[in-house]
């Protein structure tokens, strides 16, 4: 076989993996599967076993995957534990955005700042930095949870599926993306698979986000799902219980009233909660007008 025909066969398979929805890759090296495959069958029970460093490390199953614990009911979507990032780099990353962030005097200046952030591992899997849209003069701010597939192409928050169901939700009660609002997301890539982000991942982006907040300056701040209005409201609290009513928040001496409401996406799957979402919009809509 010549380099063009192997060429053509690699380009062929990774067509197909795309096709079949594969589309991240989760570890440095390859996994020769059929080799693994030839190896005896390890024992079904989980245990952890030491690894060279002498800590404690998942064993694997035969296919290459970690065994879980039958225990561990995780959905494809559960931010894995942050394994991969000791407290103390979390620390440290954390610093260094409160520094970045607060340098800040623009949201530009914030998005270069962001730009130049290799404190979140998120960014190593993204294809781009995925900021903020809208308008940075309005006193309206929406911000979801992460940015999807279509969002990590563009660079932009809400431009799929979930975003052009938002987009026409906010034309219902008269607000434009481009003049009215200003849109942007708990952490600003995308976490591989859609997964949700960590609480290390959210707890680096948050003085990104949080100065976002302090030089836009919004009177009302929605917050589209459960992720995003935990994460601003710390509690712990479901979507429906948080949705319908008004939270006053203040961050950085800067005060403003939150309203949580449904994410589009979850619109999507189950349309019949749109009504709940109208409501919360229509008293978003009174809001601003009481405020005009
Ligand atoms: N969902 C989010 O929470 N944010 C986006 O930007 C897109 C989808």
């Amino acid at each position: 076989m010549n380099n063009a025909e192997d060429a053509k066969r690699l380009a062929a398979v990774l067509d197909w993996y795309a096709l079949a929805g594969v589309e991240t890759i989760l570890a440095g090296q390859p996994v020769d599967r059929f080799e693994i495959s030839k190896q005896p069958p390890a024992p079904a029970r989980y245990r952890r076993t030491p690894g060279p460093s002498g800590k404690t490390q998942p064993t694997f199953n035969r296919t290459g995957a970690p065994a879980r614990s039958p225990l561990a009911k995780q959905s494809s979507r559960q931010a894995p534990a942050d394994h991969n990032l000791a407290p103390a780099n979390t620390a440290e990353a954390v610093i260094q955005a409160q520094k970045l962030s607060a340098e800040a005097r623009t949201p530009e200046a914030l998005r270069t700042a962001l730009a130049g952030f290799e404190g979140c591992s998120l960014k190593k899997m993204a294809k781009n930095l995925c900021f903020a849209d809208g308008n940075p003069q309005s006193r309206l701010m929406l911000i979801g949870e992460a940015p999807g597939r279509d969002e990590d192409l563009a660079g932009v928050p809400f431009v799929g599926r979930a975003g052009q169901l938002l987009d026409k939700m906010l034309a219902a009660i008269d607000l434009s993306r481009k003049e009215d609002l200003w849109i942007t997301n708990t952490v600003f890539w995308r976490p591989p698979g859609n997964r949700n982000p960590t609480l290390a991942e959210s707890e680096i982006c948050r003085p990104f986000l949080e100065r976002q907040i302090e030089l836009i300056k919004p009177k009302i701040i929605v917050a589209l799902g459960g992720a995003a209005a935990k994460n601003l409201l710390h509690t712990q609290s479901g979507i429906m219980r948080l949705r319908g009513k008004w939270h006053e928040i203040e961050i950085g001496g800067h005060k403003a009233q939150l309203m949580p409401t449904l994410h589009p996406a979850y619109l999507l799957r189950t349309p019949a909660a749109k009504k709940l979402a109208w409501q919360d919009l229509l008293m978003i809509r009174e809001k601003l007008d009481e405020q005009s």
